[in-house]
């Protein structure tokens, strides 16, 4: 009786527990500090036309070096800054610090990730239309990637959003196709401009009959409602032979690049610009 009496007690006060309330109180007050002093860096990851190898755009992904801690995820700061109010600036902040980077690069598309809690804000397309002007990139470079979570619950709200954005003429891309509850019938009803097949689906083809059947059946369903198709996670050789087969136009994953600050972004361009060059003039010789 006295140890039931003790457990029922464990689960009303549990020290444990109060310590993760604490840490993470600690971590938002963190992160909000980072925001507002602009503390946060962005990665780019190459996309990979499938065909050529060459790059063609980047993806931006967030990264947040903790003081005293070292560097977060953002699979954990990320729905830290949508509980807590953060994620509309820390989206405005990536939006806007990507394209005015992307600006140095004009042979490249630039990928952005949101939230649904930006997507959600009926202003969020006016603020992405501020940061277009702000930052004078063309919106037909910007790509912006949701995922699928938000849509199931409001398809409505989620169609006139897209729509919006559309109007701005940014592309939309559906991010993670494959890691939940994705069907068909979101394919059809929003318009997306891209899907990009999540890592998950991409990991074991090459091992298992069955996700390999998994990954094709997926790109067929993009490809016959004619939307291309982006495999996530690439990372070896043999997985981007097969993904190309299968009908995927872009390729990402550290086989073809790590997410890396913006100057190995330049570089690599420098490099891809002068081997044309040298191309160029072999062929004429
Ligand atoms: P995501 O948008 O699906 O981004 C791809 C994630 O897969 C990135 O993780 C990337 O580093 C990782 N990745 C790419 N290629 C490979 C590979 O070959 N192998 C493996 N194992 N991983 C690979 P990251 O940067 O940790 O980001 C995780 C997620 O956090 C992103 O998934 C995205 O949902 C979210 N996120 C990142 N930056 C932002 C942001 O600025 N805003 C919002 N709202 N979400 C973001
Ligand atoms: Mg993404
Ligand atoms: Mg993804
Ligand atoms: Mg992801």
């Amino acid at each position: 009786k006295a140890k039931e009496a003790g457990r029922a007690r464990m689960t009303l006060y549990d020290p444990a527990m109060d310590a993760d309330r604490g840490e993470r109180n600690a971590l938002e007050l963190d992160l909000r500090m980072a925001i507002e002093g602009g503390d946060l860096q962005i990665a780019y990851q190459p996309l990979i036309d499938a065909a050529t190898h060459e790059m063609t755009g980047v993806e931006a992904l967030v990264r947040w070096n903790r003081p005293g801690h070292g560097p977060v995820s953002p699979e954990v700061f990320i729905p830290i800054a949508e509980t807590s109010g953060l994620i509309e600036a820390l989206g405005l902040f990536v939006l806007r610090k990507a394209c005015e980077t992307a600006k140095q690069w004009p042979e490249l598309r630039i990928s952005v990730n949101v939230s649904p809690g930006q997507f959600r804000n009926p202003a969020f397309a006016d603020y992405v239309r501020y940061v277009l002007k702000q930052t004078e990139i063309e919106a037909k470079r910007v790509t912006l990637e949701v995922t699928e979570g938000y849509m199931i619950q409001n398809p409505q709200r989620t169609r006139q959003a897209i729509e919006r954005l559309k109007a701005l003429g940014v592309k939309v891309a559906l991010d993670d196709f494959g890691s939940g509850f994705s069907s068909i019938g979101y394919l059809r009803q929003f318009g997306f401009d891209r899907i990009k097949i999540d890592r998950s689906l991409v990991m074991d083809i090459l091992e298992s009959d069955r996700q390999r059947e998994m990954l094709q059946a997926t790109v067929a369903l993009a490809r016959s409602l004619d939307i291309p198709v982006t495999a996530e996670g690439i990372e070896t050789e043999e997985q981007a032979i097969a993904v190309r087969l299968f009908g995927c136009d872009t390729l990402q994953g550290y086989f073809f690049g790590r997410p890396m600050p913006a100057d190995q972004i330049t570089e690599r361009l420098m490099q891809a610009r002068a081997a044309k060059v040298t191309t160029r003039r072999t062929n004429a010789a």
